[in-house]
């Protein structure tokens, strides 16, 4: 470039994203687990409890985006009635296919469909989602402003868009002891449970260059979402993000 240094263009980014999933789909909900220390289910409550989906018949439709093996739609789908169903939609379809298998599996296939499909060209129609969630998605789409857009168009207005990502560890010591849990840690935890560390550097690399949750804020604000609001949890490691279709 320019200036000098590196940057994966953005045809070559989702390329590489695309093979660390397809490498890791069948480990992925394990990994997701041993990495987490189990955490990813506390943040993904947190994250379903702000979607509150109602109880009864009434018809409430969620698109889960970049939703992979269906956990958070599986987890919404339970909260709610029969009303609830969820459309999980993700560009790879390795992930799609372990998903499918598990909702087979929980009886949930009747209420979650699995719709392989690009977040920054979603094939539904305008206004026909009464929520959207992304959880550790947004960060592996390549163009962030046309995703969150693609969101916005696709809610109906009310509608709810819940983000949830990684953020910056900012808290002293703390910042220290992920640093190294995330550079030494995780790429070990690839290596020996899914036989290969890259994939997980690249992903440890993706958290770093996200956008910090002020910045994040205002891409929402900027792609047309009202009332945007985002938490910080667990010292900074996650942010849940908020923001309605006006
Ligand atoms: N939401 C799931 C969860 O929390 O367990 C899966 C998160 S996983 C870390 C990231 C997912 O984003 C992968 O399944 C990947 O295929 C998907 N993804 C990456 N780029 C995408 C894109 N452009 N459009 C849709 N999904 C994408």
């Amino acid at each position: 470039t320019h200036f000098g240094y590196r940057t994966v263009p953005l045809a070559e980014k989702q390329g590489l994203v695309d093979d660390v999933f397809h490498k890791v789909a069948r480990r992925y909900d394990i990994m997701n687990d041993l990495m987490s220390g189990g955490l990813h289910r506390l943040w993904k409550d947190a994250l379903v409890s702000k979607v509150r989906p109602p109880k009864g018949e009434r018809s409430f439709r969620l698109l889960d985006l970049a939703g992979g093996t269906g956990d958070v739609a599986f987890r919404v789908v339970r909260a709610g009635g029969v009303g609830t169903q969820a459309v999980v939609a993700d560009i790879n379809s390795d992930m799609l296919e372990v998903g499918r298998a598990r909702a087979a599996k929980a009886g949930l296939d009747g209420r979650v469909e699995f719709v392989e499909a690009n977040a920054e060209a979603l094939p539904f129609p305008d206004a026909h989602f009464d929520a959207v969630t992304i959880a550790f998605g947004i960060r592996n789409v390549p163009r962030i402003d046309v995703a969150l857009r693609q969101m916005c168009r696709v809610l109906k207005p009310g509608g709810r868009a819940l983000v949830l990502e990684f953020s910056r560890v900012d808290v002293p010591m703390l910042d220290k002891i992920y640093e190294a849990y995330s550079f030494r840690v995780i790429p070990e935890l690839g290596r020996r449970v899914a036989g290969d560390a890259e994939p997980y550097r690249y992903l440890v690399e993706s958290i770093r260059r996200f956008p910090a949750p002020e910045a994040f804020a205002r891409m929402m604000r900027d792609a047309g979402f009202g009332h945007v609001t985002h938490t910080s949890m667990t010292g900074n490691v996650v942010a849940l993000h908020s923001g309605y279709r006006i």
